[in-house]
């Protein structure tokens, strides 16, 4: 008799989840026009150029796009543990989705990124529909995201990734280390992959 392992499909979104993008960004802006910005001041979600000399977004992603041959996306750390937890729960049997939404010139260093980091994926999403695929669990950092899973896939386990820029949220679990993850995966397949949020 096959025994078909239980296993769930993880929708994770990239930046302020798996790469940093606040301290990305921040320490190439820093060095190339001799700043001194703290990644600790960024606690908002919109408006990110108010920190920089850029008049807009526009400037912000102007200048983003080309950063050292590449958009600043390429250049992105990932947070510590990130990358392991989740090809430990790809080698555990879990479907690793990715759901970022980039802007068009990001989309080749996207991939390029999820290489070099060796990140286990069967399925990457540059979308911003993020609800429109169907996953069993949804982590992300804005807040707008989190609201709209809430609303589009409210039997789904949804993770806020809490950092400065978000807020709790009804019906969503918040996630402060990337090995949380772990037993919430673990929990969710003894209830047989139901979704019950704390
Ligand atoms: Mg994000």
């Amino acid at each position: 008799m096959t025994h078909t392992k239980p296993s769930l499909r993880l929708g994770i979104d990239l930046d302020g989840v798996v790469a940093d993008f606040t301290s990305g960004w921040i320490s190439r802006y820093n060095q190339e026009f001799d700043a001194e910005i703290d990644p600790a001041s960024v606690t908002f979600w919109d408006g990110i150029h108010k920190l920089t000399h850029f008049a807009d977004m526009a400037e912000f992603w102007h200048w983003s796009s080309d950063v050292d041959g590449a958009s600043i996306f390429r250049h992105l750390e990932p947070y510590d543990g990130a990358i392991e937890a989740l090809n430990t729960l790809f080698d555990q049997g879990h479907e690793i989705v990715i759901l970022t939404h980039k802007p068009r010139f990001a989309i080749s260093d996207t991939f390029a990124w999820l290489a070099e980091h060796g990140l286990k994926s069967r399925e990457v999403h540059l979308i911003e529909r993020k609800w429109d695929i169907d996953c069993d669990l949804y982590i992300d950092d804005a807040d707008h995201n989190l609201e709209a899973y809430v609303h589009y896939r409210p039997d789904r386990l949804i993770c806020r990734y809490v950092q400065p820029w978000n807020s709790p949220r009804e019906h969503v679990i918040d996630i402060a280390e990337w090995t949380d993850l772990f037993s919430l995966v673990e929990k969710s397949l003894d209830r047989g992959g139901a979704a019950e949020p704390a």
